[in-house]
């Protein structure tokens, strides 16, 4: 594939509600889009239908999948709804279940969601692992019907389309045209620039008004940091019935108070703040897809320790999410961040990889080293399952994010201290990420049906 990258950077960090970019996130917004396509084409169901299949209907339960859906529906977006009144849905639409639609009204009601069990759609070829059927019905007669896959981080396609957000029309092509790692060293090289520095001129040529990527750049290093501060505030128990503690809070006064050795402590740090995004993320807050939200802490978690303890210039930080953003970019294009397709290889390497080459060019580190942070962080989580616990994205999402954090810090460093360049290269790790997701079995790839997720008695 030799088309330049046209993934914008904002739609890789899109700022949403948890538990899971592509089970909560992207169901609410093709949920929102089938609600515009009925208005567009002047349809007014009596009511709608949604069968969920693949690792939708085997994990959607525990990652909020039916209230996105159901707040989707009433035109809400994941960036600007309020979360307390999505997670309220189910309640007050069993009170209220008609749902003001365009001129008319539509009958909402919970049991319009349905989990097919894998038994019910084995047969069928699914365009996606995560695929959702939309059925307006008027009487017994099907009004209008489409096809959705939330296809990682909050991106969604019809099934008939290509992948949302890969190939997008531009209307200058961009001033950097990279289409894999290699060329976009090589870019950054020769005109002396950071990896988000290449990315940013890019977006520049096609910003509807100047400064509106830097005002979202604003907006998501502003969401990271409220997001780390209200997990901080909070303890107690995780919703969803697995007795998980919030331990954000208590990791971070264990640091404060010095019970952390020095040389640990800024890891540490950085672990804590990791664990309050992902606990506030399994809690159903607002948070940023980083590339997902179930891997949502690493790169912040990363970020704000770094900049508190060095003092960094803002401009310093958006560069550095830009430059992480553009290994996000490469790993959707050539591969998968999507822990159904992939495996959370896809979601916590991905986010792991991100953090690294954001560290690494913080540290001074050249356009050759910040990729060779990201393949070894990529390297170094290849093959590593998406299996979480009744299907929630706790255990062991928000450790896993945690070790995340330790192993970007690690392979910054190893890429740095590197007087060699590595073995492997980006493009190639990448190439390797979407071979064994391609031959991951089935249950582990966000399915709850292999792995961790069976490691547990039934109670
Ligand atoms: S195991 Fe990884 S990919 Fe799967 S839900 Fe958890 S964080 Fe996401």
């Amino acid at each position: 594939m030799t088309e330049p990258i046209t993934v914008r950077l904002l739609d890789l960090f899109r700022i949403g509600l948890g538990p899971s970019s592509s089970h909560t996130v992207g169901p609410m917004r093709a949920a929102r889009l089938f609600r515009e396509a009925c208005l567009a084409r002047g349809v007014l169901p009596a009511r709608v239908e949604v069968l969920l299949k693949g690792s939708l209907a085997a994990t959607g339960r525990g990652h909020g999948t039916l209230t996105a859906i159901l707040a989707g529906l009433h035109g809400w977006e994941p960036e600007t709804c309020d979360v307390d009144a999505v997670h309220a849905l189910p309640e007050s639409l069993a009170a209220t279940p008609d749902v003001s639609w365009g001129s008319g009204q539509t009958r909402l009601t919970a049991d319009a969601v349905r989990f097919l069990s894998y038994a019910e759609y084995k047969d069928d070829v699914l365009p996606h692992p995560n695929t959702m059927v939309f059925t307006g019905t008027d009487g017994d007669v099907c009004a209008f019907e489409q096809t959705w896959c939330s296809v990682g981080g909050g991106f969604v396609r019809e099934a008939s389309e290509a992948d949302e957000g890969i190939r997008q029309e531009t209307a200058v092509p961009p001033v950097h045209a990279f289409h894999d790692a290699e060329s976009l060293v090589a870019h950054a090289t020769t005109w002396g620039g950071t990896f988000g520095s290449v990315i940013l001129a890019n977006e520049a040529g096609w910003e509807s008004r100047p400064g509106e990527v830097r005002e979202g750049l604003d907006r998501v290093w502003d969401a990271f940091r409220r997001c780390i501060a209200r997990g901080l505030e909070r303890r107690g128990e995780l919703p969803g019935g697995l007795h998980v503690m919030r331990r954000a809070a208590d990791m971070l006064n264990k640091v404060e108070t010095g019970q952390v050795g020095e040389a640990y402590a800024h890891i540490a740090r950085a672990q804590a703040y990791a664990f309050a995004v992902n606990e506030e993320n399994a809690a159903g807050g607002r948070v940023v897809t980083a590339p997902t939200n179930g891997a949502a802490g690493i790169l912040p978690g990363v970020l704000v320790e770094v900049s508190e303890r060095k003092k960094l210039d803002h401009a310093v930080i958006l560069d550095a999410i830009a430059t992480a953003g553009a290994i996000g970019m490469l790993v959707k294009t050539h591969a998968s961040i999507s822990g159904a397709e992939v495996g959370c290889q896809g979601e916590v390497g991905t986010a792991t990889a991100m953090a690294a080459s954001a560290l690494c060019q913080i540290l001074g580190g050249a356009p050759k080293q910040v990729e060779t942070a990201a393949e070894i962080a990529i390297e170094h989580n290849l093959g590593l399952t998406c299996d979480p616990i009744r299907g929630l994205v706790q255990a062991p999402c928000i450790e896993r994010n945690a070790m995340g954090v330790a192993k970007a810090w690690s392979a910054a460093q190893l890429a740095l201290h590197s007087v060699v360049s590595n073995v492997v290269s980006l493009d190639r790790v990448i190439k390797v990420m979407k071979r064994t997701g391609d031959d991951m079995r089935r249950e582990y790839k966000e399915t709850s049906e292999g792995g961790l997720a069976v490691s547990l008695p039934e109670c």
